[in-house]
């Protein structure tokens, strides 16, 4: 694969390492900043519902704007010499690369994924501290070249994927999840299972769109 396959592939596959994937390593996975539980709060505990006015809804969407998202991590794709056998490998936060796995594999080349919990520790342009940074979670494998964006840094970004922080949910996941008139928000950020994942994404469309077809429904 060349470096131009890699980065389309990239883009192409971004979001195919699965939420419960990373998920399911529950309390280990030390990787991002997490300080949620990503499981709906029971009907019972959510907040009553949030004023919709016009002035409410604003204040929320950006009040979550300004306050951005707990995650600092980076994402990055490695291609790696030869065929290597699948696996995936968990570290604790103080490596620059706490998550790594095998994604596409050929007969000269593997593409692995992994994922680092702050921006500051990796330089994801740098073929040398990938490197070493693989080094330490899966020792023998010869880096050949890197694919990522650090989206922390980027002046439009300044944040990564959402991770909420603690009482934004309580605070702000019912409201946020309220139309403004014939204008639905569907986002991975409203997501009440899966947010800050592509599931997340499919989920609040699915919400949306059900609400939709439901408020276009002939009456009776
Ligand atoms: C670095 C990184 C790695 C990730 N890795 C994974 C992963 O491995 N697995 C996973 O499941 N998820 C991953 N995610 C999260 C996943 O990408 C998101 O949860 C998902 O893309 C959110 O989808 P969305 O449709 O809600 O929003 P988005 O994909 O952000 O789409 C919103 C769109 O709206 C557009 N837009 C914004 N404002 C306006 C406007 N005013 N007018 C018109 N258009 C506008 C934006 O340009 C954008 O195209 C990652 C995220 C990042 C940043």
């Amino acid at each position: 694969m060349t470096k131009e396959e890699l980065v389309v592939h990239a883009a192409r596959t971004e979001g195919s390492v699965s939420g419960p994937a990373i998920q399911a390593a529950g309390p280990t996975t030390t990787c991002t900043s997490t300080t949620h539980a990503r499981t709906p709060a029971p009907t019972a505990l959510l907040p009553p519902r949030a004023g919709n006015n016009r002035a409410a809804r604003r204040e929320r969407w950006l009040r979550a704007n300004a306050e951005t998202v707990a995650s600092q991590g980076v994402k990055v794709w490695v291609k790696a010499r030869g065929r290597v056998p699948r696996f995936f490998a968990y570290a604790s936060q103080r490596h620059p690369i706490c998550v790594l796995k095998t994604e596409f594999t050929d007969d000269d080349a593997t593409v692995l994924v992994g994922f680092g919990p702050d921006h500051t520790q990796l330089d994801v342009t740098s073929v040398a501290a990938v490197q070493a940074a693989v080094d330490a979670m899966r020792p023998g494998l010869e880096v050949l070249e890197v694919a990522a964006h650090d989206w922390m840094k980027d002046p439009l970004s300044r944040t990564t994927w959402m991770t909420h922080r603690p009482g934004q949910l309580t605070r702000d996941l019912a409201g946020l999840q309220q139309p403004a008139g014939v204008v639905h928000f569907a986002s991975s950020d409203n997501a009440s299972l899966w947010g800050g994942f592509v599931d997340g994404a499919i989920e609040s469309g699915l919400r949306e769109a059900r609400r939709v077809a439901a408020e276009l429904a002939p009456a009776g």
